[in-house]
């Protein structure tokens, strides 16, 4: 039955790559020997096309917070597509999106709406930039802004040299004023701006690192990134995509108590339809285009279905509050770290809130920047992630990429979720 059934997705993978690169829309989701084919999804559940029944935890990277196709929210969407779904004017529910945002981070006044957290943090550069008049920018080494040319930069190159490009077809010269430093090393960030200072607009960094691992900020990591950046005059974008209301209402900024001048959302803001957003203060904000000179525009920006589909989910997230969902992920958390003892595995446990992933780390050692995360046996990860999809968890393909919890997940898919843990870490038992 499953045989003849998983010919299904491995057929339509190879109709796929017949008319899409790697067939797929984007690179992620493709793993051998073929990505299953989705046909539905619903709660914490998604459902292939081979008739098979998967609890999500990938969650289509980030932004189902309250899980697959929920009512209110698909309701409200509804109502809204019989009002139309793009008019390319103003409209009402803009405002009550923005107020939604700017009342959860007092460090936004303003905010411009786009369609991808690519775009707007493309945006965001362009403004810090604009702002300062000033063409450099710090990034994190393995911090992922999207995928543009000036933040397609090469990790682990070193703290303080210039970038080389992580693609083919982006010229040296559009990454040459992207510098980069590792990860919870406040040192790096003091050493490369001492140097770099009068040059550099800002710096763009991830609260939580989402895109190698999760990988938390230790200590007092992110107060000193803002200490840092305000000494030396730079401005501090926080790229909230993933961690904007999840980690809390007001994300990083105020689960960590650190604001930034300019922030970033995206992801969870649009309730599963395509959003971004820039945020920041008065002052840097009105630079953009009409109001100022830094100009950005986009069709689709603000479109009706988007911004209806984020409002409905941040007033869902207001009235549960996300206590039950960053409670549910520390148990997951206290939970894998003691299979992983009892079955003495080589590996980690990472995360934050409702964020969270098994490194197969050397020693098990912790993770804590992109160094630690490429150290890690992305092969093993590989075969687990396999062996979990045979127990029918879907955890993301890649070692690199973070596991999430959303609100639809119950305490007994947890439970079932770690039995499938212990049963499929057992291959990987230390002695
Ligand atoms: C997903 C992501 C982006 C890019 O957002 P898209 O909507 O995929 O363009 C940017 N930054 C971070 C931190 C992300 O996780």
């Amino acid at each position: 039955m499953r045989c003849v059934s998983e010919m299904k997705s491995e057929k339509l993978y190879e109709l796929a790559s017949k008319y899409m690169p790697g067939g797929v829309s984007s690179p992620v989701r493709a793993y051998k020997p073929y990505p299953f084919f989705t046909v539905s999804a619903k709660g914490s559940r998604i459902y292939d096309i081979d008739g098979r029944e998967y609890i999500d935890y990938c969650l289509a990277y980030g932004p189902l917070v309250l899980g697959h196709g929920n009512e209110e929210v698909k309701e409200a969407v509804k109502e809204q597509l019989d009002k139309g779904w793009l008019y390319g004017t103003p409209h009402e529910k803009e405002i009550a999106l923005a107020k939604k945002i700017i009342n959860n981070y007092p460090s936004i006044d303003l905010v411009r709406f786009v369609n991808t957290g690519s775009e707007a943090t493309m945006a965001g550069i362009r403004l810090a930039r604009g702002f300062k008049e000033r063409d450099k920018i710090v990034k994190i080494e393995g911090g992922f802004h999207g995928a543009h040319d000036s933040v397609l930069v090469k990790a682990g190159s070193g703290a303080t040299t210039y970038g080389i490009p992580d693609s083919k077809g982006v010229p040296a010269d559009s990454v040459i004023n992207t510098l980069q430093v590792p990860f919870n090393d406040p040192e790096a960030l003091t050493d490369t701006l001492a140097k770099n200072y009068e040059e550099v607009a800002a710096v763009i960094i991830e609260p939580v690192m989402g895109n190698v691992g999760p990988i938390p900020p230790q200590n007092n990591y992110l107060h000193e990134v803002r200490k840092i950046t305000e000494e030396k005059d730079v401005l501090l974008i926080f790229d909230e995509v993933i961690t904007g209301f999840r980690l809390a209402l007001g994300g990083a900024q105020e689960f960590y108590g650190v604001d930034a001048d300019i922030t970033i959302l995206g992801k969870i803001v649009g309730g599963g339809f395509p959003i971004g957003v820039v945020g920041g203060k008065k002052e840097i904000m009105e630079l953009i285009a009409p109001s100022g000179g830094v100009y950005h525009a986009g069709t689709f920006s603000g479109n009706p279905v988007s911004v209806t589909a984020g409002l409905k989910t941040i007033e869902i997230i207001e009235r549960e509050g996300l206590g039950k969902l960053n409670k549910l992920g520390e148990r997951m958390q206290t939970a894998l770290r003691e299979i992983l003892r009892n079955l003495r595995v080589e590996g980690c446990v990472s995360g934050v809130g409702s964020m969270f992933k098994v490194f197969f780390s050397p020693t098990g050692k912790e993770v804590r920047n992109y160094a630690d995360a490429l150290s890690c046996d992305k092969n093993k990860y590989l075969r687990f992630f396999h062996s979990m999809l045979s127990s029918n968890i879907f955890l993301p393909p890649s070692q690199f990429e973070t596991n999430f919890i959303s609100f639809a997940h119950t305490d007994a898919d947890i439970e079932r979720t770690l039995e499938a843990y212990k049963e499929n870490l057992k291959q990987f038992r230390g002695k």
